[in-house]
């Protein structure tokens, strides 16, 4: 109840405040910043995918600066030699609800410097008026530059396993997860356990067509359903990899990497921290109602 009421109170809670219990879960304002988290998680034996926050645009100039903050970032992780840490850009930061062809013209000169470094670029999925303009986009480039670039989909959507029979014989490379955004009954489950149970389906769809898969959860049981899909089919830790968001459940990251699987973790960072800090301790009240017990007993 506490939590709920926290978690709709954020809006006027002062940014400092919200700076404070969102530092975990981002990386900080710059580039720096987000380096710094990738050596450290190396440290930990983890791999780190980047992303820089700041995706709600209205003007063609916005998308352009964003392109540029992304192929200065591509640049500088070749130059500190760390090309296992890559990309995931949502493709509205790039231009898509201002001009599809301008998102895709940005987006072709991000993956081809992604393709010169030796790198790898994750589109994000976002909300569904989104979902087909993306992953048609992902078919364009993955076409133009193979093994480069992959795509993320939702087990929320009810679409979603069709999508994944839509894309052709050649194995892709998806990142899986529940979905973000709450969307209405009519093309989403809105069940959890139905959501989960739809991650399996799609996530054994998924193996059995022989594509490299993202399994981006921190639900435990999902985690379980992944493991015995991945015995079942017998997968070697090159065929897949686990994913995690900063900050969530370091206990379950260690324990993956501990026992041999790969583990990348999606590296937020940016000046836009905030409207990011927000959503997510929208999404888990909880740990709002934590961060705010801690600052009074702090007080
Ligand atoms: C690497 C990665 C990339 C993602 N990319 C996308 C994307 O492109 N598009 C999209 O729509 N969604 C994306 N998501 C978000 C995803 O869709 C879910 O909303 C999110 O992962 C929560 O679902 P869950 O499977 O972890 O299960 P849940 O049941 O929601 O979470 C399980 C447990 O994990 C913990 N937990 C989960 N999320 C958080 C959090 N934010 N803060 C603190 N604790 C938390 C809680 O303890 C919770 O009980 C991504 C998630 C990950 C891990």
């Amino acid at each position: 109840m506490l939590d709920r009421l926290i978690s709709a109170t954020l809006p006027i809670v002062p940014k400092p405040v919200v700076r404070f219990f969102s530092r975990r879960y981002i990386a900080g304002p710059t580039i720096e910043d987000a380096l710094s988290v990738v050596r450290s998680l190396r440290t930990q034996g983890a791999l780190s995918t980047l992303d820089i926050l700041g995706e709600f645009i209205e003007a063609p100039g916005a998308a352009r600066e964003n392109a540029k903050a992304y192929l200065e970032l591509v640049q500088r992780i070749r130059a500190e030699g760390l090309t296992d840490a890559h990309i995931s850009v949502k493709l509205s930061a790039l231009g898509l609800l201002i001009d599809r062809q301008l998102c895709l013209d940005n987006m072709r000169e991000l993956v081809e410097l992604v393709a010169e470094t030796d790198n790898f670029l994750r589109i994000d999925m976002e909300d569904s008026p989104c979902t087909t303009a993306t992953l048609e986009t992902y078919q364009t480039l993955r076409r133009e530059f193979p093994g480069r670039v992959g795509v993320v989909l939702q087990s929320r959507l009810r679409r979603t396993l069709d999508d994944v029979d839509a894309q052709g014989e050649e194995p892709g490379n998806f990142r899986l997860c529940k979905g973000i955004y709450l969307e209405p009954r009519k093309i989403a489950y809105t069940d959890a356990e139905l959501i989960r149970r739809n991650y399996t389906l799609i996530l054994e769809q998924m193996f059995r067509r022989g594509d490299y898969v993202g399994i981006a959860t921190h639900d435990e049981r999902l985690v379980w359903e992944a493991l015995r899909l991945i015995r079942q089919y017998g997968l070697t830790p090159d065929q897949y990899e686990f994913q995690m968001l900063l900050g969530v459940d370091e206990p379950l990251r260690k324990i993956l990497i501990d026992a041999g699987h790969r583990l990348r973790v999606y590296v937020p960072f940016g000046k836009h921290w905030y409207s990011y800090s927000v959503r997510r301790l929208r999404e888990n009240p909880q740990i709002a109602g934590y961060a705010f017990k801690a600052i009074f007993q702090r007080g």
